[in-house]
């Protein structure tokens, strides 16, 4: 399918949930990986409302240094819990902030999430699970709506503004061989 031909995603939050995020994700003369999950109700379709967030906190890492962000065991199976208990899609967030350019998931990312995001649909089932990275000036996103390649990009739209991601990581996806 081409890229023009995949279905988006919009993440729907409010100005004051956006900008906390950001500060908490991307902060200055930080160059560490931050992360977050939120917690978004599916409103109509493609469409999800943010209605929680979950800054992760050092404990919640393995590791957790420049261009690396692993969580430590347990923690995903938590939040994925947490979504299941509020009947809310799961979506995961995390900083490069190293990146000043157009913003993608890293290699290392792609590999985490052909293993996190069917995990998560299928324990989550008619859920999406959406993936965001966040850059110093630009985001990307992914979701997926079953197992397998990326079902599309991902928007966000602020205080009711569409703000676009760079779609650089669908682009570059390779399907695995
Ligand atoms: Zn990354």
């Amino acid at each position: 399918m081409r890229e023009s031909e995949r279905p988006r995603l919009r993440i729907a939050l409010s100005g004051l949930c956006y900008r906390s995020l950001l500060a908490a994700l991307v902060r200055e003369k930080d160059e560490r990986e931050h992360g977050a999950f939120l917690f978004a109700k599916p409103e109509a379709q493609g469409l999800l409302e943010v209605v929680d967030v979950e800054l992760l906190q050092s404990d919640h890492f393995e590791s957790q240094s420049f261009g690396y962000l692993e969580l430590r065991e347990g923690a995903l199976q938590e939040m994925i819990l947490r979504a299941h208990q509020s009947e809310t899609a799961l979506i995961e967030a995390h900083s490069h902030p190293f990146s000043i350019g157009r913003v993608s998931f890293s290699p290392f990312d792609e590999d985490g999430l052909r293993e996190v995001a069917p995990h998560v649909v299928w324990r989550l089932p008619g859920r999406p699970y959406v993936a965001l990275v966040f850059g110093r000036k630009t985001f990307d996103g992914l979701f997926w709506s079953k197992a397998g390649e990326p079902s599309g990009a991902v928007d966000l739209v602020v205080d009711g503004e569409v703000l676009s991601s760079t779609g650089e990581s669908l682009r570059r996806w390779s399907p695995e061989l």
